[in-house]
């Protein structure tokens, strides 16, 4: 399983727009953070996490070619708002729609906002979207599965495990959570990695704290656990220290990280 992070930001990236961000370094390059998404490829099939604003430019910057399912996580904004970018996708597939898997929340979102893009028909030469509702299982094409779970944000947030049966590997991604409820922690127990939110040090009512996010990640006990949906607060050079000291299996992630899961070459 391959996963390539293509944003690691909060929901307005980092740093903010025509604000100082106190203390934040510029000449670190792993600070610089787009709006939060992951690309997975689990048996060969590529699914895409979330589509933000800058959708376009991480596939470029990242070298992403190539989508066959997507799931948006929940409607917010910096999770949806490169879904129209989505099209060119679909006809460089040749005519065939791209599923698009949400929350019951997402998907009415993607109504409001790109009615223009959804059916299944060719418009003007362009594929559209299949919306659909994400299940508690799904088996894609090559047999990867992908499991989901909700969590807490003020809305429904899907949380996703995906399981590869031909490398045994596992990979959870917990973005846009206050916490980590028993069910979802378990569903993600002993993964090979889990991506987690962790905003800030500062208390937040809908994401958990860079502690919050190191006490959720020792319960779920993965090899590795990478946070993510970071504020400018969170200096990649700073925390990466403190990690290091404190919680050796927990470390930050950054815009373009790639990671290559195979329990066979353990
Ligand atoms: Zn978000
Ligand atoms: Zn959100």
């Amino acid at each position: 399983m391959e996963i390539l992070v293509l944003g690691c930001g909060t929901s307005q990236g980092v740093p903010l727009v025509a604000h100082d961000n106190p203390g934040w370094d510029r000449g670190e390059p792993r600070n610089w953070r787009t709006r939060s998404s992951v690309h997975v490829v689990i048996e060969g099939h590529h699914v895409q996490v979330d589509t933000g604003p800058e959708f376009r430019m991480q596939c470029l910057s990242h070298a992403v070619d190539e989508v066959d399912t997507v799931i948006l996580t929940h409607g917010h904004a910096d999770h949806i708002l490169g879904m129209d970018d989505l099209r060119q996708f679909c006809h460089a597939r040749g005519g065939a729609a791209i599923p698009v898997y949400s929350t019951e929340e997402g998907l009415d979102r993607i109504r409001t906002i790109f009615p223009y893009a959804i059916g299944k028909t060719k418009v003007d030469g362009y594929v559209n979207l299949d919306l659909r509702d994400m299940p508690e299982a799904l088996t894609l094409p090559g047999g990867g599965i992908v499991r989901s779970t909700l969590l807490p944000h003020g809305v429904d947030v899907l949380g996703l495990v995906f399981e590869e049966p031909s490398t045994g590997a596992r990979f959870a991604y917990y973005t846009d959570c206050k916490r980590v409820p028993p069910a979802a922690r378990e569903l993600a127990r002993g993964v090979d990695v889990a991506i987690l939110d962790g905003l800030r040090p500062e208390w937040h009512p809908t994401h958990m704290t860079v502690d919050e996010a190191c006490e959720a990640a020792e319960g779920i006990g993965a090899g590795m656990t990478y946070l993510t949906h970071m504020t400018y607060q969170v200096d990649y050079a700073t925390y990466s220290r403190k990690l290091e000291a404190t919680h050796p299996r927990v470390r930050l992630a950054h815009d373009g990280l790639r990671l290559k899961l195979d329990r066979r070459v353990a």
